[in-house]
């Protein structure tokens, strides 16, 4: 017997619509391509939105089809990001950063049929051009297209489109976005959220002991729409009525500092470059931002200290959060809840840790032979995942179906324990860690030790070959402006901190250390250039 409930599909369309009926002069603010301010709201979005949906139609975008963007975040990704999906079509946010090969790739097997980049991509795309196999149209999100005939005008194809369009009805399990993988492990993989997916995750962020979002925050979400759908923050905004703070693509910190002074920023998300870079830049100046409450970090795990200087610098508390391509953004969420027996030190180290997994999310650990682990907080294990908002396969076959066990759990690739109280920690990638004398050492674990030097301004850990231990750690080490550590120093620095064993034979100084395009570090790259150059 089924229940006598209203039959009503979760989409992305429903959540404009809500957002126009109950907070439509909510406001949005962006920065434009010339760096300029731009102010709209949730019901100029809406307007807006109808009359891109109307544009698209014209240029032959009928449901299913797949519409490819190549942009940060601003006002006119987000018309395109609720418009899309609103229609019945399918987003693929392509991440700008990666290297042609790997965007030409993504756009092919996407099979996009239509691009809208920023102007400042536009070189981007007449470099690939050519290889595109059914891109019909690119249109630029500017003003206009830069007297290009190949290229269409965004505003003028929007102004000049009628806002009179009613979102059809869409079954909730229906694509909506999809999104690559980095490519960290081979060539980029697609995961296409359903709309039902996304309105579950944006419901779940929303929720107060995760990341609450609230009506009364300004959220400005530095973490890119390509990178998990941003997280899945603009659609939580969405529905909670938050003013929404898009900063283009001035992400360097005095942009953003100013964008979080101005717009008053309670609630920020990126990841910890981002928050080390600001609280640099912040330091360099002696300047504050007093509205900023609480910023969401994710993506890669902050380090202790940056934990510590956000709050007791700047009283900024962090929000972690952990999670996947696969897991729409976030399976594990960090804040404080219920420790107020323990004092500052102690709610931070717990800080550090990922979190817990909320309904309706389930987390394992298991072992080598698939047995599940306990939740006694020392044993290591692989960390699987089941949800609704968990993919089951990939797009399209862009890989081998998931080696999911039997009953249907998403491996992670992570390595994790996980405390009585249900508190995951990641103690690293199945592929970061080191193996050494038939053990593990986390990767994660000394490079928080070393982050903790004073002259140390950002530190990697990989393991490199050796005859006898088949890997040791190899420290690599950016240093504080100014500061020039002895690598000695900075070995006897682990001593006490850590197992003698797990301690680094060897310690270099760079000026930087390779990132990934999302802003990870590429420890692939760092046992590249360090297995094979060897260590001096
Ligand atoms: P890719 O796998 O290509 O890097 P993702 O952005 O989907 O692309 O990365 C997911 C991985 O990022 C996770 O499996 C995990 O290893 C890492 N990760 C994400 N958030 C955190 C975090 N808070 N702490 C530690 N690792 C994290």
């Amino acid at each position: 017997m089924i229940g006598t409930m209203m039959d009503i599909d979760l989409t992305i369309g429903s959540i404009l619509l809500h957002a126009d009926r109950v907070h439509g002069a909510r406001e949005i603010v962006s920065r434009q391509p010339d760096r300029g301010i731009v102010r709209s709201t949730y019901s100029d979005l809406l307007a807006r939105a109808r009359q891109l949906c109307n544009a698209l139609l014209d240029l032959g975008i009928s449901p299913g089809d797949r519409v490819g963007t190549l942009a940060t975040n601003s006002l006119r990704h987000l018309e395109v990001y609720f418009a899309v999906p609103a229609m019945g079509a399918i987003i693929n946010t392509v991440n700008p950063r990666l290297f042609p090969e790997q965007i030409e790739f993504i756009i092919n097997h996407a099979q996009d049929k239509i691009l809208l980049v920023d102007p400042k991509f536009v070189p981007l795309v007449q470099q690939i051009r050519g290889a595109l196999k059914t891109v019909k149209h690119v249109i630029v999100m500017d003003a206009d297209a830069g007297g290009d005939p190949a290229l269409l005008p965004y505003e003028q194809l929007v102004a000049s489109a009628s806002d009179a369009y009613d979102f059809p009805a869409i079954p909730e399990r229906s694509g909506s976005a999809l999104c690559y993988t980095s490519g960290t492990t081979g060539a980029p993989k697609g995961v296409l959220y359903s709309h039902r997916s996304i309105v579950l995750q944006a419901l779940v962020i929303s929720g107060i002991d995760w990341f609450a979002v609230r009506r009364r925050d300004s959220l400005l979400p530095v973490v890119p729409m390509y990178h998990v759908n941003a997280w899945t923050l603009p659609f939580a905004a969405a529905m909670n009525g938050s003013k929404l703070v898009l900063p283009g693509s001035a992400l360097d910190p005095r942009s953003l500092f100013e964008l979080i002074s101005q717009e008053e920023v309670t609630l920020a998300a990126g990841v910890p470059t981002i928050w080390s870079d600001l609280m640099q830049y912040m330091e360099m100046e002696g300047k504050r931002v007093d509205s900023l409450e609480r910023v969401i970090v994710g993506g890669t795990a902050p380090t202790p200290a940056m934990i510590k200087a956000l709050d007791e610098k700047y009283g900024i508390q962090t929000c972690h959060g952990w999670g996947m391509t696969e897991t729409s953004a976030g399976g594990l969420f960090n804040a404080p809840h219920d420790w107020e027996h323990l004092d500052k030190d102690e709610r931070r180290v717990m800080l550090g840790k990922q979190g817990r997994t909320p309904y309706p999310f389930s987390i394992r650990i298991v072992d080598a032979a698939g047995l599940e682990a306990p939740w006694d907080g020392r044993t290591f294990g692989s960390l699987q995942i089941r949800g609704p908002s968990v993919t089951d396969s990939y797009f399209n076959g862009s890989a081998p179906p998931i080696e999911a066990a039997a009953d249907g759990w998403l491996p992670t690739g992570d390595i994790a324990v996980i405390d009585p109280a249900g508190y995951v920690e990641i103690v690293d990638r199945e592929k970061d860690v080191i193996k050494s004398g038939g053990e593990w050492i986390s990767s994660i674990t000394l490079e928080n030790i070393a982050s903790s030097h004073p002259d140390v301004a950002e530190a990697a850990v990989i393991g490199i070959p050796d005859p006898r231990w088949d890997e040791r750690p190899l420290l690599v080490v950016v240093p504080r402006a100014g500061r020039r550590p002895v690598p000695a120093d900075l070995i006897a620095y682990f001593t006490g901190k850590c197992a003698k064993w797990w301690i680094p034979e060897l310690a270099v100084l760079v000026d930087s250390i390779p990132r990934q395009g999302t802003g990870k570090v590429s420890k692939a790259q760092l046992r590249e250039d360090y297995a094979k150059a060897g260590v001096e």
